[in-house]
């Protein structure tokens, strides 16, 4: 297959960019969407975002898991971030989220006392709810479908350990409802997509032909490396060109059609979707993971009766524009003059894989 060959001679790179540039002359300008924060990262790391300007317009849309938390959901994990008795675990990226209030966040909470901690597994999470059986740990269960096995697999472990003072709180999320709200939404505007190889590696590539067959838009696959993303950028614009919308895995060497049916599996016997916000998109069917009830014990929701109402950007932050893809982050007026890595307004700044955080870092 041609990507293959490209890949293994990273030298005929060089041919790949000149085709794709090619091809943009067939096709006229087009819009061509990551929806994988590592995919943001990278594009803007190796400097591929800017390659074919003005024609091919390279936008992340809602692939930050961190990011599309909303602000109501943070309020409320800071709320219950006051109760002494109470352990916050989770990844680092969350810790530095704001929520309705600019400024607030769970690491400033943890430098007002609050018992938070930066944990690299759900399993650290329970092994900190094992020594300190006197706290309430919770660990933030945050990402799509990548995470969501290793979090109902801990889950489960906690039940067979009876580990009673561990609970989650479910914020995972589902790729494919957000795609079809986003695509249905009267502001989108792209002509492909490039798929995120993490949740394919779970779910399969097949669960990507929806946006061929039901929307008439082009779709690959891809990996991480350069070679990876130029190829699959190849691969949507002889799509586009030849006008034959369809799916394409280009990354062979680790993504199955059907993916890991152990991991699905795992993600099925403890979750159920259920309607969900996510941060510019608002309320998706489906858009959310919920533990189911006969696991409810270990509920973080359920046990400190927590619920959140739709949430509210911080003053002035675009990030629900730049996770849709309407607005580049250097278009936030607040981008890199009040909006810093530093002293972060909005999720996309503050995330390591979040659109301002790449283009501050990389790009602009
Ligand atoms: Fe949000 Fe800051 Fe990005 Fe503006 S620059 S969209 S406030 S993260």
């Amino acid at each position: 297959m041609l990507y293959e060959s490209y890949f293994k001679k990273p030298k005929d790179i060089a041919g790949v960019i000149a085709k794709v540039r090619d091809l943009a002359k067939m096709t006229g300008p087009v819009r061509l969407m990551e929806i994988c924060g590592t995919h943001t990262m990278a594009i803007s790391r190796s400097g591929i975002r800017g390659l074919f300007l003005p024609e091919i317009q390279l936008i992340s849309g809602p692939g930050c898991p961190v990011c599309v938390t909303p602000s109501g959901v943070m309020d409320e994990i800071f709320k219950l971030s006051d109760h002494k008795n109470i352990v916050i675990t989770s990844y680092g990226d969350l810790l530095r989220v704001p929520g309705s209030r600019r400024g607030d966040s769970l690491l400033r909470r943890k430098a007002l006392g609050a018992h938070v901690v930066d944990v690299y597994s759900p399993m650290d999470a329970l092994a900190l709810a094992r020594k300190n059986p006197g706290k309430e740990v919770v660990f933030l269960g945050v990402g799509f479908e990548t995470t969501a096995p290793g979090t109902a697999s801990c889950l489960l472990e906690a039940v067979r350990q009876g580990v009673e003072n561990f609970s989650i709180l479910c914020l995972l999320k589902p790729t494919e409802p957000a795609l079809r709200t986003l695509v249905e939404s009267p502001d989108f505007n792209v002509s492909g997509f490039l798929c995120p190889g993490h949740v394919a590696a779970v779910t399969g590539s097949d669960a990507f032909a929806f946006l061929p067959e039901d929307y008439g838009l082009p779709a690959v696959v891809s990996g991480f490396e350069g070679a990876d993303l130029l190829c699959s950028i190849l691969l949507l614009m002889e799509m586009l060109a030849d006008k034959t919308p369809g799916l394409v895995n280009e990354y062979v060497r680790l993504v199955r059609p059907k993916g890991n049916p152990a991991a699905q599996e795992m993600i099925r016997r403890v979750f159920e979707p259920v309607t969900c916000e996510w941060r510019g998109l608002g309320m998706v069917p489906g858009g959310g993971f919920k533990i189911k009830d006969e696991f409810s014990d270990f509920d973080a929701a359920r046990r400190f009766h927590l619920t959140w109402h739709e949430g509210k950007e911080p003053a002035g932050c675009r990030c629900a524009q730049v996770i849709r893809g309407s607005l580049a982050p250097g278009q936030c007026p607040l981008f890199k003059t009040v909006c810093t890595p530093q002293d972060p307004v909005g999720p996309c700044m503050v995330s390591s894989e979040g659109s301002c955080a790449a283009a501050f870092r990389y790009e602009l």
